[in-house]
């Protein structure tokens, strides 16, 4: 294929997206500033480069994948004295509305176009290609980076303008964050109750409280047998990641004026447990209700 990508930032997700283009037959030079995370993507067949400006300078693509706003900033500001006129910036982190609005501004300053397209699927969903992009930006830029997302995806949203995407990433998290408190308020209430742990799930995977947290993330061993609570909580999606995006979350919410708070008591929720089990999937806060 004749597009050159640059991906930056190799991590748990970075590298395997990015072996996901090479696989495809993209062009890709990888960067990231960790050696450690140099070396593993090379070893998936990723081409990388120690140096930021030698990966973008001659990129049509820039994909970033970064842990947070304040660094996806920074990445911007070195990165776009030497990006080539006409490449495509898109940025894949998780970061806050209003940073994605604001490097989108700083890619426009240079005649750039500039999509937010934050993922959902996790590590799982990153190796496999299946990510669900959650695409904000204009429909020139979306249509351009449809077939650079594709080998990465396995739903492609338009969400809207720039910073939509993030905006449907943190409020489907904060939904996710109720819903399964909720879905453990339930068992631990039914088991109180004397009720059967299978006999719940059956009831509500049939019935009107159905949703992702039970059917899927069931926070009871037994019902799903793949869900974490089956295998001491391993995620799955971590407790510290789900606590980042409701930080994100709340900012919107304080920032908008908007009323939430079954979200705002879900996040302090998390932001407890995260502090004691980080590493442990988000559905493990059922442990707290017992
Ligand atoms: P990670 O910490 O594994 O990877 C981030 C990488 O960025 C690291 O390798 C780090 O060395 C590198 N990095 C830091 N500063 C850099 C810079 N200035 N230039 C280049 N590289 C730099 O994190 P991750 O799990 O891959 O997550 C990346 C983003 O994706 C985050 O915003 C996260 O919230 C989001 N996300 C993660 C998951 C998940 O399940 N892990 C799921 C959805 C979204």
């Amino acid at each position: 294929k004749t597009m050159n990508i640059a991906f930056l930032g190799l991590g748990n997700m970075g590298g395997p997206m990015a072996a996901n283009l090479v696989k495809d037959g993209y062009d890709v030079i990888g960067f990231d500033v960790s050696a450690d995370a140099r070396a593993a993507a090379q070893s998936a067949n990723v081409p990388v480069t120690d140096s930021l400006t030698e990966a973008v300078a001659t990129a049509d693509t820039v994909i970033t994948m970064l842990p947070n706003g304040a660094i996806v900033k920074n990445c911007y500001e070195e990165l776009l004295p030497f990006v080539p006129t006409g490449a495509l910036l898109i940025d894949s982190s998780t970061i806050s509305v209003d940073d994605a609005r604001a490097i989108h501004d700083m890619a426009a300053e240079r005649g750039l176009e500039q999509l937010d397209a934050p993922v959902s699927g996790g590590v799982k969903g990153a190796t496999a290609g299946t990510l669900a992009f959650m695409v904000g930006g204009t429909d020139e830029a979306f249509n351009a980076a449809r077939a650079v997302l594709d080998p990465m995806a396995g739903k492609i949203i338009h969400c809207g303008g720039s910073g939509a995407g993030q905006a449907a990433k943190l409020c489907n998290n904060m939904l996710l964050a109720v819903q399964q408190i909720a879905v453990g308020e339930a068992f631990t209430l039914a088991q109180k109750l004397g009720l059967k742990d299978q006999a719940l799930y059956d009831v509500i995977t049939g019935a009107t409280g159905n949703c992702w947290a039970i059917e899927t993330n069931c926070p009871v061993p037994g019902p799903v047998p793949t869900s974490p609570a089956n295998n001491d909580f391993a995620p799955g999606f971590a407790t510290a990641l789900m606590n980042k995006d409701l930080g994100l979350a709340m900012d919107a919410v304080v920032s908008t004026g908007a009323r939430a708070p079954l979200g705002e008591h879900a996040a302090q929720i998390y932001r407890g447990f995260a502090d004691r089990s980080p590493g442990l999937d988000f559905s493990a806060v059922i442990t707290t209700l017992r």
